[in-house]
């Protein structure tokens, strides 16, 4: 009996039973080591290893090779909007941010405290229900890089396609959607993302870095901010997060007895389109708030015709085991969050919920 809910939270969020079983079971006596994977040193050789394959299998599962580096850092993704630009924004250059939505803002935001910043591209207005054109994005004279998110995880809205430029350093926050489908990583200088959506629990930030990227950072940064110490030291310049890494190891390993990148993108395709079909045919009951070609396979942002029904939505699918389904208070309604870990069976279940609330109440 586990008595587990369908978790639609935006993270942390819902993570494979599997994965959560196998660190049950081996959480006392971890490979016969009597001690809990938590309880081991960071320089024992089973961390070391633990350490080894998740860097080895995230690159296998974006096909990437010995150009690029792993890094698990702390701090979250929001460390890395200040990571960035301390580390590649010089006094000769400009960064580049697409604004597409709240975090790529707090980046931006971030990145004006260290030089100059250009916006090449934004969808504010109307309040960021689409992704730009490739054709509205401007760049500067000088970018050191560009910035762009992924997925916008408040507003439900998904890039589809990558843009490129180049020589220009392309850098995405991927929190909410890495590993989610297949897509060209190598076209990205710098990947981030926090564990806590699509890789495992909070307290690990993955950073994925073409090397030559790595040593750009002026010798003036402090260490634990500079990605060259940790390449150097294999993110183990200090104490690493050992069990937050371990479980994304797990995730990992589950990620491709899945399949990998091509079956998982599928399956998100599948469980996505149940929910965006219940908004389609509802003759406007529902109404989605990302425009449809922009749309996102991992957080569906949703209205109900009134906050009192949108309440009682709430309240009702709380009850039937679906939980974590309120919007973010920017966008208001619902948002429900498809990660990797969310079985079809529950985007089933929301979908039928959906369809029967909207035949008692429509
Ligand atoms: N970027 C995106 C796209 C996010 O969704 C989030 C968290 N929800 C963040 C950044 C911030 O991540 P963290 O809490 O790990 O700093």
């Amino acid at each position: 009996m586990t008595n587990r809910v369908y978790n639609f939270n935006a993270g942390p969020s819902t993570l494979p039973l599997e994965v959560l079983q196998q660190a049950q079971e081996e959480l006392l006596n971890y490979q016969g080591t009597g001690m809990s994977v938590m309880e081991i040193s960071h320089r024992a050789k089973e961390y070391e290893a633990i350490n080894a394959e998740a860097e080895a299998s995230l690159k296998e599962l974006l096909n990437l090779g010995d150009d690029y580096r792993v890094l698990f850092l702390q701090g979250g993704a929001s460390t890395q909007f200040t990571m960035i630009p301390m580390n590649f924004l010089t006094p000769e250059k400009t960064a580049d941010y697409i604004l597409t939505g709240a975090w790529s803002e707090k980046a931006q935001k971030e990145a004006v405290k260290f030089g100059q910043v250009h916006v090449a591209a934004s969808t504010q207005e109307g309040n960021y229900v689409r992704i730009p054109e490739f054709n509205e994005i401007k760049l500067s004279e000088a970018p050191a890089y560009v910035h762009l998110t992924s997925n916008n995880t408040i507003f439900g809205t998904q890039w589809q396609e990558f843009p490129g430029f180049g020589d220009v350093p392309l850098i995405a926050d991927m929190s909410s959607d890495i590993l989610s489908h297949p897509f060209d990583a190598s076209k990205f200088s710098l990947i981030y993302a926090g564990a806590q959506k699509n890789l495992g629990p909070s307290g690990v930030t993955v950073v994925i870095i073409r090397q030559s990227m790595i040593d750009q950072a002026p010798k003036s940064l402090p260490s634990m901010l500079r990605y060259d110490i940790h390449a150097k030291n294999n993110s183990l310049y200090n104490t690493p997060p050992t069990f937050s890494v371990y479980m994304v190891n797990l995730v990992l390993r589950w990620l491709k007895a899945q399949g990998g990148l091509t079956a998982i993108g599928q399956h998100n395709e599948a469980k996505a389109a149940l929910i965006y079909d219940a908004i389609d045919q509802s003759s406007g009951f529902y109404t989605g708030h990302a425009e449809k070609n922009s749309r996102s396979r991992m957080n569906i942002t949703f209205r109900l015709p009134s906050e009192e029904l949108e309440k009682a939505f709430n309240a009702e699918a709380t009850k039937q085991g679906m939980i974590g389904l309120k919007g973010h208070r920017s966008v208001g309604g619902m948002r429900a969050s498809t990660y990797n870990a969310m079985p079809l069976a529950g985007c089933q279940a929301l979908a039928d919920f959906m369809k029967d609330f909207q035949r008692r109440n429509g």
